[in-house]
């Protein structure tokens, strides 16, 4: 179905009922407040002249404006574009011509960042930007005054010509292994993505979920927004970027039934000081994606944060993005260990990256996936889809996994990220895991670097525990002596500051593999 049908179910079944709470904003509203402020914005994009398939960038922090737009732009058929409220200028330049966006509505301004100011530096660049509305001012209010030349009428007959498979969201992604790609998504895609999300973690009309992570990732905007709203559950918005304290707040005062976060955020969460004396008594579960999660974090998570239920979603921008989730049921080493099994409706299968043949469970190899999440395609970009869907529809995920017996899939790396050292595998995973353990590291990530004799070879970038402290090769060779399989140390070693990472807060391997070729 549309979005907007969908979400006009949840507005008849549910009027009553709270759809999002925005804390620091104060803005509470029922299903049927949030249904007429999206339906008078629409109107407002409508009345502005924006067309069905026309790109309308947001530029915001979270705020209940975001999500007014998400809804708005869905009803008429326009094509949202996410853009990351950390991007500066050249970014910001970047996605709006490569994806033409032709309204831009963007927040004014939060912490250091002056979002009016970056807007006019690259405005002369970006000849089809023909309008720029900034959320709480009076360019903000032009765009609902125009609400008034458009009938509700005018709003059902665009409603009416709108199909589940026109394209409703261009987001970009990460850009962790290389330049950012904008995969375009249908609302079949993300709708269905968001709805099955919800359902795997049991969402209903009761459910009240506490959403610190951004909007404009998928995270926020389906797995969140799209996950709550096609169950009748309420959004809730703790604060307009991450904020432990207003986080803890906003669940125990809003009796939040549910808690999204990447790993970093529940850490900073347990360890505020005053943690303790916190009411979490309604959480009952949640979601950690985004990146491997800790043991030990996901044991306090669960006893201490009462998210008995949390679970770990494995997926990608182009894929809607969830391709495989834990059960509600799955004890914790399956909720560790693993990234779940697969979504009702989607495949996947493990292939030998060389040869595309199916190889048995067990095995690692190239995580495929198809069904109705994989995207219609990147924008304005053919030869790049062409790349990682095949003929068949699948979706290759330039990752490397394993399906065990019991069906649950663990995540092995990137094979962009593979090292292959004279003939031999080697994931840089397996290396970071065990260098973890030694005492002087605070951080590492193993990338391959050029060798004449062995092709490539494992280089370690670590960041010490103790500022100015040293390592050397040698000491790091012989804590792994024994330990590790002889190809498998590393045969280099560089002490860094700090790694290259990407806005979204993953390192760019592929940075520091440039780096230090040489
Ligand atoms: P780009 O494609 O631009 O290089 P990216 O792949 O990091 O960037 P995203 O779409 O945001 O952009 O991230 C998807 C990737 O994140 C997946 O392909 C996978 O490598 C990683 N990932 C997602 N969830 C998990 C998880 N639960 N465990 C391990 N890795 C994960
Ligand atoms: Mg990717």
């Amino acid at each position: 179905d549309t979005i907007g049908r969908n979400l006009d179910r949840a507005i008849a079944s549910f009027p009553e009922r709270d759809a999002l709470v925005d804390v620091a904003a104060g803005t509470r509203w029922t299903y049927a407040e949030f249904g007429d402020a999206v339906a008078r914005l629409a109107r407002g994009f409508l009345g502005s002249g924006v067309a069905k398939g026309d790109r309308v960038g947001i530029w915001a922090v979270n705020c209940a404006e975001w999500v007014l737009v998400q809804y708005a732009t869905a009803r008429i058929g326009a094509i949202m574009v996410n853009i990351n409220p950390a991007y500066r200028a050249h970014e910001l330049e970047f996605v709006l011509n490569q994806s033409g966006v032709s309204v831009l509505v963007a927040s004014q301004s939060h912490k250091s960042s002056d979002y009016r100011a970056l807007v006019d530096e690259v405005r002369p660049r970006c000849p089809q930007l023909r309008g720029v509305h900034y959320i709480g001012d009076g360019s903000w209010d032009d765009l609902l005054a125009a609400a008034e030349t458009v009938g509700t009428d005018e709003l059902r007959a665009r409603e009416d010509e709108l199909s589940c498979d026109d394209a409703v969201n261009i987001q970009y992604t990460s850009g962790t292994t290389g330049f950012p790609k904008g995969a375009t998504l249908s609302h079949h895609n993300i709708l269905n993505n968001g709805y099955w999300v919800g359902r795997t973690v049991g969402y209903s009309e009761q459910d009240r979920v506490c959403l610190p992570v951004p909007f404009y990732h998928c995270f926020g905007m389906v797995m969140g927004n799209l996950a709550a709203t096609s169950h009748g559950a309420c959004i809730v918005i703790p604060a307009p970027s991450f904020d432990p304290v207003a986080t803890l707040h906003a669940v125990e005062r809003e009796r939040c039934t549910s808690l999204y976060g990447v790993p970093t955020m529940f850490i900073a969460e347990l360890n505020l000081a005053d943690f303790a004396t916190y009411d979490l008594s309604s959480l009952r579960t949640g979601i950690m994606a985004g990146s491997p999660c800790p043991v030990e974090v996901m044991k306090r998570v669960v006893a201490e944060m009462h998210m008995a239920e949390v679970s770990i979603c494995y997926g990608m921008t182009e894929t809607s993005p969830v391709s495989t989730q834990t059960r509600r049921d799955d004890d914790l080493e399956r909720r560790t260990g693993t990234v779940g099994r697969v979504l009702p409706h989607i495949e996947v299968k493990v292939v030998d990256p060389a040869t595309g043949v199916t190889l048995p469970r067990g095995a690692s190899g190239e995580l495929c996936t198809r069904g109705y999440s994989v995207m219609l395609g990147y924008w304005d970009e053919p030869e790049r889809t062409a790349e990682v869907i095949d003929a068949g529809r699948w979706m290759h995920t330039g990752d490397l996994a394993v399906m065990r017996e019991d069906g649950y899939v663990q995540i092995v790396g990137r094979i962009k990220d593979m090292i292959i050292k004279g003939g031999e595998n080697v994931y840089p995973r397996e290396i970071e895991e065990f260098l973890y353990g030694h005492p002087k590291i605070a951080d590492v990530q193993v990338v391959g670097v050029p060798d004449e004799r062995y092709g490539e070879v494992p280089l370690a970038c670590v960041i010490l525990r103790e500022p100015g402290g040293t390592l050397t090769l040698e000491e790091l060779r012989a804590f792994c002596e024994g330990k590790l399989a002889h190809f498998k140390i590393p045969a280099a070693l560089r002490v860094l500051e700090s790694f290259p990472m990407t806005v979204s807060g993953k390192v760019r391997k592929i940075e520091l593999r440039e780096r230090f070729s040489e």
